[in-house]
């Protein structure tokens, strides 16, 4: 069997029409001798009826503070109107559907709410309906822990779904569908001119995703890396290609496409806060640990870290702001916050091999006034925090500068 895992998104599961063009999708699988197993997200975006910031939304109509676990039972309802709804497209076009939930599906996660990690996939039902010639419509999104909670796999987390089965399954290839013709230099909403990537290796990706690219969830990168499973981004909206995500150029297995390409993309993340503590510059590096434990100790990731003597700075995720600043003053630390931030980051493989790299990138930003709050740069990455207001314009002209346009 040649199986392949289909993807659809929100957007191309939204409408009557769309939901043809996957059916479409799914008969030229069939008829180029693949066998395929569907993955479907929520319905349709923000502010339709059945999209999971809606269903997010309900919930938090009783209780702001509503706890994960029942936030998961009504985010786990998106997915399955979507999957019922979307086998019944599917065997009106006598197509020998069957829908499935993540757990029904085989798909066991840890107990983290709202965030699971996908533990087991027990492939063995789908492998047995292949074999029947059903096409299983999988519902993304979700899974189950071993004692029976129904959980989801974090936002965006369809995609890792779609992985997790591939791999599971051995499939030859992981069609993600989503509204754009593939992974692009910048996100297309704010980017006009910005280019498709036709072929971007696993590590390229994942450091995009991490970065902000919502357009694949990074887990579902490092799934399908892992067991080398080729991904393929594209549209269900068009024929185009989309863009192949491997580890393997059009020359051959085992060239890395990361080596040579300085820029891959700009990306951006929203809603950061900037944390500064000031302190005595004798003692710092003692008081400095003790602040990062207190962190640690209450589950706060940080990022975008400096430590000097008389100051420790870093960021943290604007949801829980107000928690760290909380701990920190248990310990006896006044911090300073700025809210309203963002990270805007260059992402590319061979970024770190080129002099001047970081001098380009506060050219750009010096051409258009934008204040940096604070740097920081990886092997593959350059970062600076910047207001949310100059969002836009910074990832405009590092675009520009960086020569990713059209
Ligand atoms: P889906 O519901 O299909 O999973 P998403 O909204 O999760 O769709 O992802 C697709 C969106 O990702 C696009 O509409 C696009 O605006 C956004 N996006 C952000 N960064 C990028 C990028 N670098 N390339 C392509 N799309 C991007
Ligand atoms: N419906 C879920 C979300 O909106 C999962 C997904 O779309 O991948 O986050
Ligand atoms: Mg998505």
């Amino acid at each position: 069997m040649r199986i392949i895992v289909q993807k659809f998104g929100g957007t191309s599961v939204a409408s009557p029409n769309v939901r043809n063009l996957v059916v479409n999708k799914i008969v030229q699988a069939r008829e180029q001798g693949y066998t395929p197993v569907v993955v479907v997200s929520a319905m349709g975006r923000k502010g339709e009826p059945y999209a999971t910031d809606t269903l997010i939304d309900l919930a938090r109509s009783g209780y702001r503070g509503i706890a994960a676990r029942e936030l998961d039972q009504i985010m786990y309802c998106g997915e399955i109107i979507s999957a019922v709804v979307m086998t019944s497209v599917l065997q009106a076009a006598d197509l020998d559907a069957i829908m499935l939930t993540g757990g029904q599906a085989g798909i066991t996660t840890d107990a983290n709410f709202t965030n699971g990690r996908i533990l087991k996939v027990d492939s063995s039902r789908i492998l047995t309906l292949l074999k029947m010639g059903k096409v299983p419509v999988v519902c993304g999104f979700q899974g189950i822990t071993a004692d029976g909670e129904f959980t989801t796999l974090g936002r965006g987390g369809s995609d890792t779904t779609a992985a997790a089965l591939g791999a599971a399954l051995n499939a030859e290839m992981v069609e993600i569908y989503t509204d754009v013709d593939g992974i692009m230099t910048a996100d297309p909403r704010i980017v006009t001119n910005a280019r498709i990537l036709d072929i971007v290796s696993y590590n390229e990706v994942s450091q995009l995703a991490h970065q902000g690219a919502k357009v694949i969830h990074p887990r579902a990168v490092e799934i399908a890396m892992q067991k080398s499973i080729p991904l393929v981004v594209k549209s269900t909206f068009s024929d185009a290609p989309g863009t192949l995500i491997t580890n393997i150029t059009k020359e051959g297995p085992e060239v890395n496409v990361v080596s040579d390409r300085l820029a891959t993309g700009v990306t951006f993340l929203p809603k950061i806060a900037q944390l500064k503590v000031t302190l005595d510059p004798a003692t710092s590096h003692t008081e400095s640990y003790k602040i990062f434990k207190t962190m640690a100790d209450n589950g706060i990731s940080v990022d975008l870290i400096n430590v000097h003597p008389g100051q420790v700075m870093f960021t943290v995720h604007e949801d829980v702001a107000e928690k760290a600043l909380a701990n920190l003053g248990k310990q006896g630390y006044q911090a300073a916050v700025l809210y309203d931030c963002a990270k805007v980051s260059v992402v590319g493989g061979g970024i770190h091999e080129v002099p001047g790299v970081m001098a380009t990138f506060i050219e750009a930003l010096s051409l258009y006034d934008i204040p940096i709050l604070q740097t920081v740069d990886s092997h593959t990455s350059i970062s600076v925090l910047v207001k949310k207001d100059d969002v836009e314009m910074a990832v405009k002209a590092l675009h520009e500068k960086f020569g990713l346009a059209d």
